[in-house]
């Protein structure tokens, strides 16, 4: 079994944007800037904000945090996505979610400008990709193409079984693997909480993409030998092992699937760190007008 590094690859990602922003300060004078707008004190939400700008410094860039409150009105938010939009400084803009209850997500999403949606969450964004046209693909998925691509796992005309059909991970995941270039070329089915007889569709998987947010759910019986098994799931559970009093395990059970699997991605230390450094991928393409022109 070989462990899917996804700290050593995330860290060697930002070393290569940290060496690319550098040479367009050199040549250009200006840095890649991403904003965030955050709504209300969610304490996971401010922590993910927090490390997106704490990313940002690392490699270089700028980044911005526009913060309201819990109540701001869906016109106050609208009227902050449409100055970013307008202001030239500005590469990339992200608006964390969930928004509280009283406001659109989509509309606000709807929006941004296609050229700043570094989330690759806007329709004309999604649709771009579908069709196989330049677009920013949104942060998770995106890592994970990356993952398979520098971890050299072979994907043409493998079968690739994906758990979990969501608009933010497992449907953009069935698109990117079955899209005809690489990698991709894979044969997908795509599983949910509908899904017949789930285990045997699993085993037949030669790459398995696990997100269903069911902690450990994915067990060895349902795994074939030797697949690569991917490990998006994320959850905190309360462990007396830890100083902190919690530990983060996945949507597989790390312990008996690793036995089975030729590649697997450990959480913490897999997926999740792929995702900020997609968004700053997303952001440095933003800079570069690689997408639009
Ligand atoms: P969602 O809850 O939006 O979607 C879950 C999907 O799994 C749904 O399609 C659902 O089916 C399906 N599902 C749920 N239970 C079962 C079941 N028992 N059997 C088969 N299918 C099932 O989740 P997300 O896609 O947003 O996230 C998935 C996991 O990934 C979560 O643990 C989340 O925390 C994690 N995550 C991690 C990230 C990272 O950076 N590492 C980023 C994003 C997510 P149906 O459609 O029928 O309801």
């Amino acid at each position: 079994m070989r462990l899917i590094d996804g700290k050593q690859i995330a860290e060697t990602i930002k070393q290569e944007i940290a060496g690319e922003v550098q040479r367009i300060k050199d040549q250009e004078g200006k840095v890649p800037h991403l904003a965030a707008i955050l709504v209300g004190e969610d304490p996971a939400s401010e922590t993910y904000v927090n490390s997106k700008a704490r990313a940002c410094k690392q490699v270089g860039f700028d980044s911005s945090t526009y913060r309201f409150p819990v109540d701001v009105t869906e016109a106050e938010l609208l009227e902050a996505v449409e100055f970013i939009n307008n202001d030239p400084e500005i590469d990339g803009l992200i608006v964390q979610l969930p928004l509280p209850g009283h406001i659109d997500n989509q509309k606000v999403i709807q929006h941004i400008v296609p050229e700043k949606d570094v989330d690759g969450f806007h329709p004309v964004n999604v649709g771009r990709m579908t069709i196989g046209l330049p677009s920013y693909v949104s942060a998770t998925p995106n890592g994970i193409m990356e993952l398979i691509m520098r971890s050299r796992i072979e994907t043409r005309g493998k079968q690739c079984v994906i758990l979990g059909r969501s608009n933010i991970v497992g449907k953009p995941m069935s698109l990117l693997m079955s899209r005809n270039e690489e990698p991709g070329n894979a044969t997908v089915t795509v599983c949910h909480s509908k899904t017949q007889n789930l285990g045997e569709v699993t085993s037949r998987a030669d790459i398995l993409i696990v997100a269903i947010g069911q902690p450990e759910f994915v067990t060895a019986d349902m795994v074939k030998e030797g697949a690569v098994v991917i490990d998006v799931g994320i959850h905190r559970v309360p462990s007396d092992k830890t100083k902190s009093g919690f530990r983060l395990i996945g949507d597989v059970r790390f312990d008996e699937v690793s036995e089975k699997a030729s590649y697997i991605t450990p959480v913490p230390g897999g997926v999740g760190p792929m995702t900020i450094v997609s968004l700053l991928m997303n952001t440095l393409k933003a800079s570069k007008k690689e997408i639009y022109g």
